[in-house]
């Protein structure tokens, strides 16, 4: 049986990314010292035998007896708030937390999969983005925590794999949605969810004209699966295409959640892309990865997700 180590585990992508590798029979070690994420999103593996959680921060020297086949690297804070928050953490897990994993992956001889993210594209001046975009990053502004953090891991994953030929992957994130987003973590889908589902106005930041593309989960785990098991060892984007603007958002929730759109207008956070999508032709060539759901179908799942979640 092959042994999978996912970090970040008990998060939104990571808790996903467990199941998955689960019902492809890995045996899955998570790692996740709890900053950001929820132990509720792996309460269904309790009585898993083939799934083991280690709480601990992935900054820390790591010691796993045994095999490894793959090693996952999903632990950062993710959404703006949180790495607003938590900015040495989130310089700390793109950096040192890539290290120690990359370290372990040499230990061990194994395959790593670092979770990048669009990000590293910054505010672009090129759209849609092409991963030969180098990015328009402000590398000192409160974004820059993440942002840089995480164009050192990929500088430091393609380090390992030129020097120690680990064959590493690099999976550049667009922003994904779904099922175990935690209510309050501020990015957009949960807040607009949250607020429709409470009746309260949707907070659009600035005004409403920046644009975002969003990816329902299912298709970003089954795209991750498909780069780690590939040839493939440049930076790949993964996301959906369909882009939109955050006010065409924002009444797309209303009318599928079922309420009158209610907006209010709040500033626009600092550096805030004003647009992204992502370009897929590399994902579609070398993996034959592209989403199947339909960003309204994700929605609904998603929606239906947090009515109950908001019950309890
Ligand atoms: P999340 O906050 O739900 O999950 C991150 C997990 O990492 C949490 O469980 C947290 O407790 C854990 N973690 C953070 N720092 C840690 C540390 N030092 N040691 C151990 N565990 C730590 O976020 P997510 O949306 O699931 O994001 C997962 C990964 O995907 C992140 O690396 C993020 O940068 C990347 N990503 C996500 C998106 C997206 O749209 N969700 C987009 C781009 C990139
Ligand atoms: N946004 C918004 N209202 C909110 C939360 C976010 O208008 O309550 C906007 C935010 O300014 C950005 C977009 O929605 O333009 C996506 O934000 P998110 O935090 O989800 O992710 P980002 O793509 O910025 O990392």
């Amino acid at each position: 049986m092959k042994v999978a180590v996912v970090t970040g585990a008990a998060g939104f992508l990571g808790s996903h990314l467990v199941d998955k590798l689960l019902s492809q029979d890995y045996r899955v070690i998570g790692i996740d010292n709890l900053i950001t994420g929820n132990l509720a999103n792996l309460e269904h593996l309790k009585h898993e035998p083939r799934f083991d959680l280690i709480i601990q921060d992935v900054t820390e020297y790591i010691n796993i007896p045994g095999t490894i086949d793959i090693i996952f690297h999903f632990a950062s804070p993710a959404s703006p708030i949180d790495y607003l928050e938590l900015p040495i953490q989130t310089l700390k897990a793109g950096s040192i937390g890539t290290y120690r994993t990359l370290g372990m992956a040499k230990v061990k001889n194994c395959s790593f999969c670092l979770a990048s993210t669009s990000e590293c594209y910054g505010d672009p001046l090129v759209h849609p983005q092409s991963e030969d975009y180098w990015g328009n990053v402000n590398p000192i502004g409160p974004r820059g925590v993440y942002d840089e953090a995480k164009r050192f891991a990929e500088a430091l994953t393609m380090a390992y794999h030129r020097v120690h030929k680990i064959p590493t992957y690099i999976v550049r994130i667009f922003n994904t949605f779904g099922p175990r987003m935690r209510l309050r973590d501020g990015r957009v889908v949960p807040a607009f969810i949250s607020q429709a589902l409470e009746g309260k106005p949707l907070t659009v930041f600035g005004n409403g004209s920046q644009t975002r593309s969003f990816c329902y989960v299912s298709d970003l785990i089954d795209g991750v699966l498909a780069l780690a098991h590939s040839d493939y060892h440049e930076p790949i984007n993964l996301g959906n295409p369909k882009e939109m603007t955050i006010l065409e958002f924002a009444k797309t929730i209303c009318r599928l959640a079922g309420v009158p759109e209610k907006i209010v207008f709040e500033p626009l956070p600092v550096d805030d892309p004003k647009q992204r999508r992502p370009d897929i032709t590399r994902a579609i060539r070398y993996l034959g990865w592209k989403p199947m759901v339909d960003v309204e179908e994700g929605l609904k799942l998603t929606i239906q997700w947090f009515r109950e979640k908001l019950k309890k």
